[in-house]
């Protein structure tokens, strides 16, 4: 088993962080909050002092980070620093696909190998164990990270070279964003024109509106499998967190010149979404919003 520095221990790294300890690795865990620190230590990780220590002696670091600033500032200030020559960088977070390639390239520079494999998943899968990766890295730096990976899920998939992860999971997300936004306006209008939802699901769900966000993810109450709408749209994956992910896509769209006109009406109604309130409820409250409820 090898020893693992871990860094970003919040609502998705402290699981992670937990099953590496139980899949018996050494887990040298960091995070800025003390009250995450007592949590994984309950997990069975080492407390570390600080993101330089976490790295020192680890033969692989995981970052699970906010964002592409706090990625670069931990690797480039701290764990450039103090890994071990050699050591393997993994960055688990969700951040733009520039950074994600910056960094990488910084990585190599100094002799490490470094891969980006952000998840797909949310909370529930990161405790679970059965997160997807999707990774962007040289094939010898994947077949490095693919068993630690796999302490921590349940499908790992090489995407391309490095930021292909990233790619990947914001062409995803901006996919489902968009579904999702079309999802809810179909029902809304199938309502007005007078269908039950349970039946027009019926007929959707069998017929070429299908989607993921229609028969995995219904944003109806009491329509098709039990969704977080069944919740009163709590839990799930925020709306706040499809908003991120749209930004990065949009972001990206626009340095690589690709027109995305679906992704940035997904992106415009998700803001609208955030800005009345509703960030934390679950993406899929989209219907509410569009149907002009907000708040409680
Ligand atoms: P979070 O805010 O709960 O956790 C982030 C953690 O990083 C916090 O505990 C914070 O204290 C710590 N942190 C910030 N700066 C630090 C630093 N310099 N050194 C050490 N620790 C630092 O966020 P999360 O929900 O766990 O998300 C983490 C990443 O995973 C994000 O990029 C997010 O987009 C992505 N993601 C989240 C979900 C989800 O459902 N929450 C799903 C898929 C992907």
């Amino acid at each position: 088993m090898s020893v693992i520095g871990f860094i970003g221990l919040g609502a998705m790294g402290g699981g992670m962080a937990a099953n590496l300890a139980k899949a018996g690795h050494e887990v040298r865990a960091f995070d800025l909050s003390e009250e995450a620190l007592a949590r994984a230590e309950a997990a069975g990780c080492v407390v570390a002092s600080s993101a330089a220590d976490s790295a020192t002696r680890a033969e692989a670091v995981v970052t699970m980070l906010p964002a592409g600033r706090h990625v670069a500032e931990v690797l480039e200030g701290e764990v450039f620093d103090a890994a071990s020559p050699g050591a393997l960088l993994i960055d688990c977070s969700t951040i733009d696909v520039a950074t994600a390639r910056a960094v990488a390239a910084a990585a190599e520079a100094r002799g490490f190998a470094m891969v980006d494999a952000p998840v797909s998943g949310g909370i529930a899968a990161a405790n679970a164990g059965t997160l997807t990766f999707m990774v962007g890295a040289p094939p010898a730096a994947f077949e490095r990270a693919t068993p630690i990976l796999e302490g921590m899920g349940r499908a790992v998939i090489r995407a391309g070279d490095a930021g292909a992860g990233q790619a990947a999971k914001i062409c995803n997300n901006m996919l489902l964003g968009a579904t999702m936004v079309a999802t809810c306006e179909a029902f809304l209008l199938a309502e007005k024109l007078g269908l039950d939802p349970a039946v027009f699901y019926d007929i959707s769900s069998k017929a070429s509106g299908q989607s993921w966000s229609m028969t995995s993810y219904c944003p109806v109450p009491g329509v098709g499998p039990e969704t977080p709408a069944d919740r009163g749209y709590q839990g799930g994956f925020a709306a706040a967190l499809m908003l991120k992910d749209l930004k990065l896509a949009l972001e990206a769209a626009q340095g690589a010149n690709a027109s995305t006109p679906m992704g940035a009406a997904a992106g415009a109604l998700y803001q609208a979404m955030a800005n009345a309130g509703d960030g934390r409820r679950d993406f899929s409250a989209m219907i509410r919003f569009l149907d002009g409820k907000t708040g409680a």
